[in-house]
C-alpha cells in the first residue's frame, strides 16, 4: 500500500517536473555579446610531474554535533516553532538568465598581495574572501536566485527528427531573477600554495564540506569561511530562498594537477608504483567529497584537462586533451554537458556563428553548453546542432577595478572592494 502511494507520489512529481521543463517557448537568445578579453588565469604549464604535499588535512575542528532534541515530552503538543510557510508562488520566467563566474577566493590577502610575481595575477583574476562575502550578500539582496545551468536549456527532437536545443521557461518564486554561478579551476593548483588560499576540500566528521589550509602564521586551518564552496553552502543554509531547489553552483575543473586539492592526475613521466599508489589514494579520498558536493547542489563542468588555449591548439591536441579530461576527471565527477573555455578562447577560433571540427568533436563527447567569458550574460542557441554557446560575466579584480557600472546589477565594486588589494593598479571609479 505504502509502496503504491509512494510511486503515485513519485509519478506526480515527475509529471510536475516534465511540465516545468516543457512549458518552454523556444529560446530567446540575445544578439551581440562580444567576447571580452578573457581573464588570463595562469595555471602554469600543463601536466607537471610530482605529487605536492598539501598541508596535512587536520580533522575538522570540532563542530557541534546535531543538537540532540530536548528530552522531556511536554504534556500538550507545543505549537510549531514557526508558522508553516505558505506554498511559494512560482511564476514563469523567460528573460535573461544571468551567468557569473568566480575563481577560488583569496583567504589571506596579505599572502596573495605580498609583492611577488604572482600578485598581479591574483589581483586580476581573484576576489578576496571579504569581497566574496559582500558580493554574495549583495547579489542575494538584488533578488537573484541560484539556478542550475543544466536546467536552463534542454534538448529535444524536432518534427524532422533532428536534435535541437531550446530554452526552458523557468518557474521561479515571484520577484526572483535567475542566476547561474560557476567557479573555475577549483583544483587548488600548486602555484597557489603559500599564497593565501586553502589547500583542499574535505568531508568533515560532521559530514559537511570543509576546507583545509594553512594560515599566515603557519598554523593548520580547517574552516567553512575561506573557500567559495563552503561560503555558498553556509549562505544558502541561512538564506534558503537564494537557491532554487537547493542548487548551489557549477564547479569547472581541469585535471592536470588533479581536482579539489587531490592530486588525481596521471604523469606521463612518472610510472612508478609509488606514484600510482599515491594517485589511487588521492582518488579514493576525493570520491566522498565529490559525492557530498553532488548531494548538496553542486554540479560539474569541464574546463579542459590542461587549461589549454583552444585557439592555439591543433585539433589533435584538443582531442587528446578532451579525452584525458574524460579519463581522469569525468571518470570521477560523472557525465557533464558543460564546457567552459579556458582563457575564454572558443573552439575552432569561433563557435557562435559557425560549427567547426573541434566543436563537433566535443559535441560527440556529449557536451552541449559551451561558455566563454563576456561583458554580459549572452547566449545563443545554435541553429544547426543541439548546442548552446554563451558567455559568463567575470567577477574578479579586473571588473571590480574597471567595470563597476556593468556589475551594479549584482554588486557595487566601490562597496565591496577590499582595501587589502595593492593600491598601484588603480580603479576607474
Ligand atoms: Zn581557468
Amino acid at each position: 500500500m505504502n509502496i503504491k502511494k509512494k510511486s503515485m507520489k513519485l509519478i506526480a512529481v515527475i509529471i510536475c517536473l516534465l511540465i516545468i521543463a516543457n512549458g518552454a517557448s523556444c529560446g530567446s537568445s540575445q544578439p551581440g555579446g562580444e567576447t571580452a578579453a578573457p581573464p588570463s588565469v595562469s595555471p602554469g604549464s600543463p601536466a607537471p610531474s610530482g605529487t605536492p604535499q598539501p598541508p596535512s588535512p587536520e580533522s575538522p575542528s570540532p563542530t557541534p554535533p546535531s543538537a540532540s532534541p530536548v528530552s522531556a515530552p511536554p504534556e500538550t503538543p507545543p505549537p510549531p516553532a514557526t508558522p508553516p510557510t505558505p506554498a511559494q508562488k512560482l511564476v514563469p520566467y523567460d528573460g535573461v538568465v544571468e551567468n557569473l563566474f568566480f575563481h577560488e577566493v583569496i583567504a589571506y590577502p596579505e599572502l596573495a598581495f605580498d609583492g611577488d610575481s604572482m600578485q598581479k595575477g591574483y589581483d586580476t583574476n581573484m576576489v578576496t574572501v571579504s569581497e566574496f562575502n559582500k558580493m554574495i550578500e549583495s547579489i542575494y539582496n538584488n533578488g537573484y536566485i541560484l539556478v542550475n545551468m543544466n536546467d536552463v536549456w534542454s534538448e529535444y527532437t524536432d518534427e524532422n527528427g533532428v536534435q535541437k536545443m531550446k530554452k526552458n521557461t523557468l518557474m521561479l518564486p515571484e520577484g526572483k531573477k535567475p542566476l547561474i554561478l560557476s567557479f573555475d579551476d577549483l583544483s587548488f593548483y600548486k602555484y597557489m600554495s603559500g599564497d593565501g588560499f586553502m589547500s583542499k576540500l574535505i568531508v568533515g566528521a560532521d559530514g559537511e564540506i570543509w576546507a583545509t589550509g594553512v594560515d599566515p602564521n603557519g598554523n593548520a586551518v580547517t574552516s567553512q569561511d575561506l573557500t567559495v564552496v563552503t561560503i555558498i553552502d553556509k549562505f544558502v543554509k541561512e538564506h534558503p530562498d537564494f537557491s532554487l531547489n537547493g542548487v548551489k553552483g557549477c564547479i569547472a575543473l581541469t585535471g592536470y594537477e588533479g581536482i579539489l586539492g587531490y592530486r588525481t592526475q596521471t604523469d606521463k613521466n612518472n610510472d612508478t608504483a609509488e606514484f600510482k599508489l599515491n594517485r589511487m589514494q588521492e582518488i579514493a579520498r576525493v570520491r566522498p567529497v565529490i559525492q557530498k558536493l553532488k548531494e548538496t547542489g553542486w554540479y560539474f563542468a569541464s574546463h579542459s584537462y590542461g587549461h589549454i588555449n583552444l585557439e592555439t591548439s591543433t585539433l589533435e591536441q584538443v582531442k587528446a586533451d578532451a579525452n584525458r579530461w574524460l579519463d581522469e576527471v569525468g571518470s570521477l565527477v560523472g557525465e557533464t554537458k558543460l564546457f567552459f573555455y579556458p582563457f575564454g578562447t572558443r573552439l575552432d577560433g569561433g563557435d557562435v556563428y559557425s560549427t567547426g571540427p573541434a566543436f563537433l568533436f566535443y559535441y560527440g563527447l556529449g557536451f552541449r553548453i559551451f561558455a566563454s567569458v563576456g561583458y554580459e550574460s549572452f547566449s545563443r542557441i545554435k541553429p544547426d546542432i543541439a548546442a548552446v554557446v554563451c558567455d559568463r560575466m567575470h567577477a574578479d579584480g579586473t571588473t571590480l577595478r574597471q567595470d563597476r557600472e556593468r556589475y551594479l546589477k549584482f554588486y557595487d565594486a566601490a562597496l565591496v572592494f577590499d582595501p587589502m588589494r595593492p593600491s598601484e593598479y588603480g580603479t576607474s571609479w
